[in-house]
């Protein structure tokens, strides 16, 4: 059944987009991209039902309390690896509900002195979304900070975290057509978008006819902001895609918790890519920056302890036990997120490696 908002939000991005390309000529991926996620007036972070059991697509902290608890006290240990500084900024990065952020920040009780050091920013475009983050964080007794950009965020220690933030990020995709090309968006005979070769760019990979590869501009733009910060911050990256860098097309639209076509809803759809963690890995060190793991989601929870969490809040609530068990197995199941979602810390050069990287 369609939700209220979409045919608020639903009206005619489409057209728009033919309509611009009718103009100005084929549109490259990432342009599409960010039209679809954030247009002021029809992009998807507009629409207030996006994340969770009722809207299109569902993510770890809406899937167990127990994965912000071990955020959480992954950040303690941080902090006290930085050396325990009187105030940090702990920045999360594209919020969502304010899940992971309250769960975060409920666990962090359990140090007194990091919950009383920590001054809550939050980077987030959407204004639907920043007021379902001031409802989920009002009991918390903190004041967050909004924030359109990291690099708007206080100067000062920082710990950041972000679960699946990486992969909203506009990407380019490049074709191989005798060399790589632009993949851009045009319309075919019946005036409907469809994909098309653009313009030589020049590329130093390997391909083969019809190859793909995608490029990530927005996280060179998150890089460099991070880098801004000089020392003291420690950034967590969750998020889903392989290790290593590889070629292929993984731009995907997801609406009600099922995969569609990228050019049937414009805007009314989530969009997202996988994020090659070498690669950014990569970039990170050409910054000056330290980039430890990836490790898979499994092997990051499991070294913080989710199974001994996950028995003691079983214990603890005897009826959810069944449901705890449940959402702790989605998150670390090896032939599903387990394996799938990779946890990458990025951290400023002075600071040691944050656990459990080293
Ligand atoms: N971290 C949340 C939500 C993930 S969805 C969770 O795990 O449930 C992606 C989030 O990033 C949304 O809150 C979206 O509004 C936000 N977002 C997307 N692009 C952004 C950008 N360029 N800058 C800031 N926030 C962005």
């Amino acid at each position: 059944m369609p939700r209220t908002d979409d045919s608020i939000v639903a009206t005619g991005l489409q057209g728009i987009l033919e309509e611009r390309i009718r103009r100005d000529g084929p549109m490259p991926v990432d342009a599409f991209m960010r039209a679809c996620l954030e247009d002021p007036a029809h992009g998807y972070w507009q629409r207030a039902h996006t994340i969770g059991r009722g809207g299109d697509f569902i993510t770890s902290p809406e899937i167990s309390q127990v994965f912000g608890e071990l955020v959480g006290l992954w950040c303690a240990v941080t902090w006290q690896r930085m050396g325990e500084p009187d105030t940090v900024n702990l920045v999360e990065l594209g919020p969502g509900l304010g899940t992971l952020m309250r769960d975060v920040l409920r666990a962090a009780r359990a140090v007194p002195a990091f919950a009383a050091a920590i001054r809550v920013h939050l980077v987030e475009t959407s204004p639907a979304l920043r007021t379902r983050q001031a409802q989920a964080l009002a009991g918390s007794g903190c004041q967050p900070a909004w924030h359109d950009s990291v690099g708007d965020v206080a100067s000062g220690p920082a710990i950041v975290i972000a679960n699946e933030f990486l992969d909203a990020l506009p990407i380019r995709q490049l074709v191989f057509d005798g060399g790589w090309r632009e993949r851009v968006l045009m319309l075919g005979a019946d005036g409907k978008l469809q994909f098309g070769v653009g313009d030589a760019v020049a590329c130093a990979l390997e391909g083969t006819q019809g190859a793909i590869a995608e490029m990530r501009p927005g996280e060179e733009v998150l890089l460099g902001a991070l880098a801004g910060r000089l020392q003291d911050f420690v950034a967590l990256l969750i998020d889903y895609g392989p290790a290593a860098s590889g070629l292929g097309d993984t731009l995907q639209a997801v609406r009600d918790h099922a995969y569609t076509n990228v050019l049937d809803s414009p805007g009314a759809a989530d969009l997202t890519a996988h994020v090659q963690f070498a690669a950014f890995g990569e970039k990170a060190r050409n910054l000056g920056l330290a980039a430890d793991g990836p490790l898979t989601q499994a092997e990051f929870l499991g070294c913080l302890g989710i199974a001994e969490r996950a028995a003691k809040l079983m214990a603890a609530n005897p009826a959810r036990a069944g449901e705890i068990e449940a959402g702790v197995h989605r998150l670390i199941s090896p032939t599903g997120m387990g394996s799938l979602f990779k946890v990458m810390a990025v951290r400023s050069s002075n600071l040691p490696p944050s656990v459990p990287f080293g």
